[in-house]
């Protein structure tokens, strides 16, 4: 057995990282204030169309903030996939508001504008297209289908940094669009968020609420019930850092894909199918088994080996926390992918000798699995 475990992700951390977080220290601005956060965010913007960046404590708090700012609230239907993160579904619920979940594609693994369709009625305000592990949901129907109903459309990009959509930047393709950098996303600040908004005014009603609600010329003086959701400067330095070298982690998790791509091809097994017109940042690498045997079978094997490996998340509609929504349709899709997907090492920093290995363990791995059962 290997001494060394290879995790499933892991941040990289090694660029002027330390460089900025000492010139915070050493300049005492920790908090919130300071160079930092604004440089973080327009560097963000200019990656995107120079949209208006608003930074956050978090993914989820940067989910929450975009639908408060866009006037989400009670009585509102916001349509979601089956197959995300929880935070997803949270932040609907932070609102007052009711996460319609659906189904999600068998090819891409994410909702499209046929699926959501049939969900729409006159309470529905929103969707989030989640773009899974970094693959760009199919925006163009959606936006369609959107506007024909007079919805909006929140991208939750919070995997999606790096991946395009017919040459656009993800995120910067719905009304709003938000993204984490929580340490095991293609770009971390250890906890941390952003939302890029299409309209300034909106922006500026979410820096608002971030700060308390409190106005921007009169301190202490409060018009509207907001939040504590800043980002620390401290944390921008890190971003700072990180977003330096966002082509370069991007392109290492690119190559890493493809050789799994390449290495795994001639299997009995599925693989993320990627849009025509997309790029996807392969943020976190997954394949899908025969079944849920096979698969759990594969994840102890690769365990004993010292590699790390993922189940995909659960479908929201099975969980405990989830059973008060209302309940409609059918998930087949999002409950197989649940029951027989599983992610592998995706590090940018994974080595070439590591990611053989890798893989080497996963055929062998597979190769029992298929005749034990
Ligand atoms: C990570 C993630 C979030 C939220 O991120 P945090 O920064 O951990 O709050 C939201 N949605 C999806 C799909 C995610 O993967």
């Amino acid at each position: 057995m290997r001494k060394i475990k290879i995790p499933v992700l892991e941040p990289v951390l090694d660029g002027n990282e330390k460089v900025y977080v000492t010139e915070c220290l050493d300049a005492g601005w920790v908090s919130s204030k300071g160079e930092f956060v604004e440089r973080f965010e327009s560097m963000f913007s200019a990656l995107h169309y120079d949209l208006t960046s608003v930074s956050t404590s978090n993914g989820t708090t940067a989910l929450h903030l975009a639908l408060v700012a866009l006037g989400i609230g009670q009585g509102d239907e916001v349509i979601v996939p089956d197959l995300t993160f929880a935070a997803t579904v949270n932040a609907v619920l932070y609102c007052g508001a009711t996460p319609i979940l659906v189904d999600v594609d068998v090819q891409s693994w994410n909702i499209t504008a046929e699926i959501v369709g049939p969900a729409i009625t006159n309470r529905t305000k929103a969707i989030i297209p989640v773009h899974l592990y970094g693959q760009p949901c199919d925006m163009a129907p959606l936006r369609q289908l959107a506007d024909k109903h007079g919805l909006l459309v929140i991208e939750d990009s919070a995997e999606a940094i790096g991946s395009t959509y017919q040459g656009q930047p993800v995120g910067t393709l719905g009304d709003a669009s938000i993204f984490s950098f929580f340490g095991n996303k293609t770009i971390t600040t250890g906890e941390g968020g952003m939302v890029l908004f299409q309209d300034v005014e909106i922006a500026d009603k979410a820096r608002i609420l971030r700060d308390h609600g409190m106005n921007p010329n009169k301190r202490y003086w409060h018009e509207v019930v907001g939040y504590n959701y800043r980002l620390t400067n401290i944390q921008a330095a890190i971003g700072v850092a990180q977003l330096e070298r966002l082509s370069q982690l991007v392109e290492a998790k690119q190559a890493l894909a493809s050789k799994y791509d390449a290495a795994f091809s001639n299997l009995d097994v599925n693989m993320q199918a990627k849009l025509p017109g997309t790029t996807t940042s392969s943020w976190l690498y997954g394949i899908t088994l025969r079944n849920k045997t096979e698969r759990d079978a594969l994840v102890d094997y690769l365990a004993k080996k010292g590699i790390e490996s993922r189940t995909f998340f659960y479908p929201m509609h099975q969980q405990p926390a989830y059973q008060a929504l209302p309940i409609m349709g059918e998930f087949k899709i999002s409950e197989k992918l649940a029951d027989c997907g599983i992610s592998l090492p995706s590090s940018a920093s994974l080595s070439l000798s590591d990611q053989d290995y890798v893989i080497e363990q996963v055929l062998s791995g597979l190769e029992l699995v298929r005749t034990a059962t």
